[in-house]
């Protein structure tokens, strides 16, 4: 985990649908960030977006918890990966359709 939402979270649900991993989804009273889909938008945007969009500055690095770029590339290109898995079959199937 790199990033973390505190419970100054104030759920404005801004943040959920900017975020291009979807690693971002409500939890039992706050929102939440899934660490294994967080890249810091590493491969999307040159920020991270929720941060940028945070209307209560709730999102910071986890002290405890730094990952370097490569790190988050390397998870980039791993999400990247499942996408492609998981649309095979779908395309695969539109192409049996036609
Ligand atoms: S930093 Fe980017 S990838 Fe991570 S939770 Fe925020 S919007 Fe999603
Ligand atoms: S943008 Fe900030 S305050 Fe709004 S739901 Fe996301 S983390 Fe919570």
């Amino acid at each position: 985990m790199a990033l973390w939402i505190t419970d100054e979270c104030i759920n404005c649900d801004v943040c959920e649908s900017e975020c291009p991993n979807q690693a971002i989804s409500m939890g039992p009273q706050i929102y939440r960030i899934d660490p294994d889909r967080c890249t810091e938008c590493v491969g999307h945007f040159d920020q991270p977006q929720c941060v940028q969009l945070c209307p209560v500055d709730c999102i910071p690095v986890h002290p405890q918890h730094v990952e370097s770029r490569e790190q988050l590339w390397e998870r980039y290109l791993r999400l990247q990966d499942g996408r492609a898995a998981t649309a095979e079959p779908a395309d695969a199937a539109e192409r049996g359709a036609d």
